[in-house]
């Protein structure tokens, strides 16, 4: 095994248990290491020990919170090569990738709240009511909560659950996906080396048994939950029953809307990086990529040109920027997606497919690789156009740009269809026409939306998915106050209390 066995990580100790799993190498489906499966008493060993940490931690000045975040960040920075190895052997992602992604945006949104409530980010606000009384309202941390991620970005969504919470004065039980649990121990270690105290971030390891067991546990007041709508109804359902606080950062099917004016060169490049980084296993892909006819054939053409730029690899070779899927059962769902699109939604296949890629250096076929896909002239009723693929697939949706008797003009058709979907995390729009642009993205229903761009999600935007999609935002200033509770108090300096109860 490339690591040593993976322990939990309870009150600032490494903590075994009997049971264990495997994680594996998606690139060529070898074993990575063994990990401690938890159990019911470590799940509430866990919170118990946040519950031991929460009144120290959440009575410490956020200035000295914020300088003990602030050496993580140092550290996540000083490690980050390091960090980005591990990501990269967990998740299949190449190392061009996670070098300079997803240790760095983690890092980023730590700094950004370590930054924040160190200058006041949680203060509350003074109300002048009348001359002899004032409203003021202060910002409480909820308690002991709970981190569930996903396996597409695991260090970055840790540190984006991790950073707010922690910030805000909460402390954390956080179980990562079990198809990456390799960053979980390095972070817990990491936080404890820049002085944070045991108790206030702890590991558990495991499936969905193990989220579950921490969503429904008395002792956890919130629960932010990245993953799957389907999974996320149920998380967000066993919450509501114990009236606990939840985000819930889901999945999408977002909308690309490339407008007749739009630079052609900026579009596509605009739909690959909306389709293909991170092979397609991006939350806010937008794989639904509307074209206007009369473009479409040059859309294509450039399109096809530039896959070519499109490199698997030796993951660990700077130039590779295409890997593997993550897991054996989520390539078998892309590829069933991509022949369901085939042979039922009987879409017309442009590059890419579901037979297996073709023999590349440094690629071994034994990995869960595939190949970017690109579906053309679909239709919106189409299977692969409806649901979440959550990999390389690219549904190319033609669009007329004249005015019909039943629509107002082309562009209400085009937002009615981009809207049609129950999900709503993300959309975008390509054009030179920036008044338009503005008009566009303001009727589209989603909570992240991008314009003549794809996919930048810095620490000071906050992000988070309409309908479907989720609730609550993280990142940017809103999304710390997803981790406090409010608290309004009324002052009389009137000397008397004003009461009906008084002789007439
Ligand atoms: P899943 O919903 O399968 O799993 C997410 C997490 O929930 C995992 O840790 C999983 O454990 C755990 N889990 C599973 N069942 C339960 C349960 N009953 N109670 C509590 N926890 C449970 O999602 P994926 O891991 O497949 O992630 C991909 C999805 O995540 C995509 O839909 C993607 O769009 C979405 N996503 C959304 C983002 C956003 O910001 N909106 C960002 C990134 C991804 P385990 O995996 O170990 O079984």
């Amino acid at each position: 095994m490339k690591y040593e066995r993976q322990q939990l990580f309870i009150a600032g100790k490494r903590h075994s248990t009997s049971e264990t799993f495997l994680s594996v190498d998606p690139s060529c489906n070898k074993p990575l290491a063994e990990i401690c499966k938890a159990d019911k008493p470590a799940v509430h060993a866990a919170v118990e020990a946040g519950k031991r940490a929460f009144p120290s931690w959440s009575a410490t000045p956020p200035i000295s919170r914020s300088r003990i975040l602030l050496r993580a960040v140092a550290l996540l920075r000083q490690r980050n090569d390091d960090l980005a190895r591990i990501e990269t052997h967990d998740t299949g992602k190449p190392f061009s990738e996670t070098s300079t992604v997803d240790i760095a945006t983690g890092a980023d949104v730590l700094e950004y709240y370590a930054n924040l409530i160190a200058s006041g980010g949680l203060n509350g606000e003074t109300t002048h009511l009348r001359p002899d009384a004032w409203v003021y309202t202060t910002k409480a941390p909820l308690g002991v909560c709970a981190g569930i991620g996903a396996w597409n970005y695991p260090i970055q969504i840790a540190l984006w659950k991790s950073a707010p919470c922690l910030a805000a004065g909460n402390c954390m039980v956080y179980k990562p996906s079990e198809f990456t649990p390799l960053h979980a121990l390095q972070l817990a270690e990491l936080y404890a080396e820049a002085g944070l105290p045991p108790g206030v971030f702890n590991v558990v390891q495991g499936a969905g048994d193990v989220g579950a067991l921490l969503t429904s546990h008395p002792g956890i007041a919130k629960v932010s939950f990245t993953g799957q709508v389907s999974t996320g109804s149920k998380v967000a359902s066993a919450a509501a029953a114990g009236m606990k606080y939840v985000t819930m950062e889901l999945g999408g099917k977002s909308p690309c809307l490339i407008l007749p004016d739009a630079d052609l060169d900026s579009a596509v490049d605009g739909a690959m990086m909306a389709n293909f980084f991170s092979t397609g296993q991006v939350c806010t892909n937008g794989t639904r990529v509307f074209v206007p006819e009369s473009m479409l054939p040059a859309f294509e053409t450039r399109l096809l040109a530039k896959m070519r730029h499109i490199r698997a690899g030796d993951l660990m070779d700077p130039a590779t920027n295409f890997g593997p899927l993550v897991s054996r059962v989520h390539r078998d769902k892309v590829l069933a997606y991509i022949r369901h699109g085939l042979e039922t939604d009987g879409a017309t296949l442009l590059s890419g497919g579901p037979s297996p890629p073709p023999p590349t250096p440094g690629v071994n076929p034994a990995g869960f690789w595939v190949r970017p896909t690109i579906f053309t002239n679909c239709t919106d009723g189409m299977r692969i156009v409806r649901e979440e693929i959550f990999g390389p697939v690219m549904c190319l949706l033609p669009y007329s740009t004249t005015t019909t008797r039943t629509t107002t003009s082309y562009l209400d058709a085009l937002i009615a269809r981009a809207n049609d979907t129950s999900m709503g995390l993300a959309a975008g729009v390509f054009t030179k026409d920036l008044d338009l642009a503005h008009k566009v993205v303001a009727r589209l229903e989603a909570g992240i939306t991008w314009v003549n761009t794809w996919g930048e999600s810095p620490a000071e935007m906050a992000v988070g998915g309409w309908k479907m999609s989720g609730l609550g935002v993280e990142n940017g200033r809103r999304g710390l106050e997803g981790w406090v509770r409010n608290k309004s108090t009324l002052v009389e300096m009137g000397g008397s209390v004003g009461t009906v109860f008084a002789k007439l």
